[in-house]
């Protein structure tokens, strides 16, 4: 695998148009985009998207986010576009929210997981945006991880799960948000939230009016309901360890700090490595386990950017166990908290009430 370092705010286009080349060739590129690192083939290209899949290990029905450079690009690949759809590509592209539409016959169904409908996003990101534009076509692009692990943030995290699996990585640095994009479905009446990211509920009903939520969101799905998208009935964004979330009720008599010491100590008397999730604010109140701050509570954006990178360090430290702080569901705050109760596994004790 190529590594190649793209400087964000000068961008080289020379060293763009090779990865863009391999791109047209039927190529692998992992490239930095707003949201996370993404993994990136011609979406157009059947054999090309099959790649994406092995690279990754992932199950070939779950389907591919397609990348665009300008709103134009849009039109060749869907069949219509609603109201609501046009409100919400104005407002919010460029930027981390993807939009489902019934696709046009250009879109091969490896690329759709076999759907009729193809997701759409026009990244932000000056390095995606360019390379998308150098390439000439629109890209699919899913995480850059291996399918399951946490989403890669950081180039080094996409050097972990792909060496030896794609032709080039374009390290950009960190990225921006540090979460997956936001996912609402377009193609019926009334859109639908299905996957909560930077560009929230508030923002979306803002623009669009009424916006329903995919019952995935909130929790797991059963196996006889086929969820709208398929990468939610699978087990996203988990950790080696078992991570566990605390959930502070502040009536209880114990704090969440207060239950996660006691289960840590617990924990490490079993001969456990055990690691702890929590803020600058309630830092000092863990004595004991390994402790990591995702940064200021009252900075959404900050415990968002961190969370996927803490998750891979408690991988390398090879915690077993994980006790993790819960968040407030507004806001960025549901989409930390849908990736923290995905990772979970939907593991959540109450403080007051708790049987683990
Ligand atoms: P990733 O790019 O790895 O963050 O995952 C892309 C997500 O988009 C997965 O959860 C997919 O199931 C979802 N997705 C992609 N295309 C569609 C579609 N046509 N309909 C519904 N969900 C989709
Ligand atoms: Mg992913």
């Amino acid at each position: 695998m190529k590594v190649i370092k793209i400087e964000k705010d000068q961008i080289d286009d020379k060293l763009l148009s090779e990865a863009a080349r391999l791109i047209q060739e039927g190529g692998l590129v992992a490239f930095p985009t707003e949201t996370v690192y993404g993994l990136g083939a011609n979406a157009l290209d059947r054999q090309a998207a099959k790649k994406i899949y092995s690279a990754k290990g992932r199950p070939s029905d779950n389907p591919l986010i397609v990348h665009i450079s300008r709103p134009k690009e849009l039109e060749p690949l869907v069949k219509e576009i609603s109201q609501a759809g046009k409100k919400l590509i104005e407002a919010y592209w460029p930027g981390p929210l993807t939009l489902i539409f019934p696709k046009s016959h250009l879109v091969p169904d490896e690329t759709t997981g076999g759907l009729d409908t193809v997701a759409v996003r026009m990244p932000a990101d000056p390095i995606a945006n360019r390379l998308i534009e150098l390439a000439g076509v629109p890209i699919a692009a899913p995480s850059a991880n291996t399918s399951g692990r946490p989403s890669p943030t950081l180039a080094e995290h996409v050097m972990q799960d792909m060496d030896g699996r794609i032709d080039m990585l374009l390290d950009g640095g960190p990225v921006g948000i540090g979460v997956e994009s936001t996912i609402v479905d377009v193609s019926g009446p009334t859109p639908v939230l299905l996957r909560p990211g930077a560009v929230t509920m508030e923002m979306l009903k803002a623009v669009a009016g009424a916006v329903e939520t995919d019952q995935a969101v909130a929790g797991p799905v059963s196996g006889d309901i086929k969820p709208k998208a398929p990468g939610m009935k699978y087990r996203h964004y988990a950790p080696k360890a078992q991570l566990i979330l605390v959930e502070e009720d502040p009536k209880a008599k114990e704090s969440a700090a207060d239950v996660i010491n006691r289960l840590t100590r617990e924990k490490l008397k079993q001969g456990y490595k055990v690691g702890i999730i929590c803020t600058e604010e309630t830092f000092s109140a863990y004595p004991e386990g390994m402790v990591k701050s995702l940064g200021l509570r009252s900075r959404e954006e900050t415990i968002a950017h961190n969370l996927f990178a803490v998750l891979r360090e408690f991988d390398d430290l090879q915690a077993d166990y994980i006790y993790s702080e819960c968040f407030p569901q507004t806001h960025l705050g549901q989409a930390i908290m849908n990736r923290l109760s995905k990772a979970a596994g939907y593991h959540v004790i109450h403080t007051g009430k708790e049987e683990e």
